[in-house]
């Protein structure tokens, strides 16, 4: 039915990767109807694989539909469908400590559509790629500059979803941050030009002694799942974690500052550029302490190598 919420999915099957076929005249080429999630296969020690609160990812997914004006699978069969592929490309999955299986599930209006409406039917599909680490050689900090003239997302819009839409929007201004040397772009609020909203593909923590702050979570930043873990380690290891606005001043006395998501993990920021001027942290290696502790919390449990209390991995065999 057209706009709802309900999952009205068959279960799939597992095909080569390959082209698809698709309508010119499909939603999601017309009228940009497409969410899609990231999550990430490791290969553990004893040779299963474990995957990292896939039913964060899921969830996600069916919010994001409800905004897209799109049915998605359920919980379920969303993680279903993800075990069923991992599985099926377990030969892919890296041997230990040599990177991850990442994973791609796509939500998108594939029937036809000519004038602006919901497409009449929609696709789900997964595929997966191995990935190597992020960093190789331990820890690297990045470096980032502050947009002043392109906003990422506007109160009201989709901003708070993972649609496709979203990271066409940001093309240009990653672009032109990369053609000055940057590793990417830190964006603001549309509204006040003032707040710090989060990284193209990864939400932005600062820190001040044992008080670690984030944006709040209002519709305008992604609800990352590494994020969200991230505030319930830090939390557990002693930290304050507030999630509030941040004004764009707050740059200036940040002792750390670091990103989080799927393909970073936690990623030191080495300097932020706001202005014209340039703001260093993490001292002379660019690599904060609490960035490197919390990186290596989180990686451990992702990777098997502490003991999973909260129960955030799913173990395949
Ligand atoms: N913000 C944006 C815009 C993203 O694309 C991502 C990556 N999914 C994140 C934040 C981090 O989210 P997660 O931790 O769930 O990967």
């Amino acid at each position: 039915s057209r706009c709802s919420t309900g999952g009205n999915f068959s279960k799939g099957e597992l095909q080569p990767y390959g082209n698809i076929e698709l309508s010119p005249s499909s939603g999601v080429l017309n009228y940009g109807q497409g969410l899609f999630e990231g999550l990430k296969a490791y290969r553990k020690e004893n040779g299963s694989i474990l995957l990292f609160r896939p039913e964060e990812n899921a969830s996600r997914m069916v919010q994001g539909a409800e905004r897209m004006c799109m049915p998605s699978p359920t919980v379920e069969q969303f993680v279903e469908a993800v075990k069923l592929t991992v599985l099926a490309n377990k030969r892919w999955v890296p041997p230990v400590g040599k990177g991850a299986l990442y994973i791609r599930p796509l939500l998108m209006g594939s029937g036809a559509v000519l004038g602006l409406a919901p497409a009449p039917e929609y696709t789900f599909l997964i595929y997966v790629s191995p990935v190597g680490n992020y960093f190789k050689e331990g820890l690297a900090p990045i470096n980032l500059v502050v947009e002043n003239d392109f906003h990422r997302a506007t109160p009201g819009g989709t901003g708070g979803v993972k649609t496709i839409g979203n990271y066409a929007s940001v093309l240009k201004a990653q672009s032109r941050a990369k053609a000055k040397g940057y590793s990417d772009v830190l964006y603001l609020d549309s509204t006040h030009k003032k707040y710090l909203e989060e990284v193209s593909s990864c939400n932005v923590f600062l820190v001040k002694g044992k008080t670690i702050s984030t944006p709040a979570i209002k519709g305008t930043i992604l609800p990352g799942i590494t994020r969200k873990s991230i505030i319930d380690v830090a939390r557990s290891q002693g930290f304050e974690v507030e999630e509030r606005l941040i004004s764009v001043e707050e740059l200036l006395d940040a002792e750390e500052v670091f990103c989080t998501g799927t393909a970073v993990v936690v990623s030191p920021v080495g300097s932020i550029t706001y202005l014209g001027k340039r703001i260093s942290y993490g001292g002379e290696s660019g690599v904060g302490v609490v960035a490197q502790q919390l990186y290596s919390s989180l990686t451990n449990l992702q990777m098997g190598l502490t003991e999973d209390k909260l129960g955030w991995t799913v173990e395949l065999n």
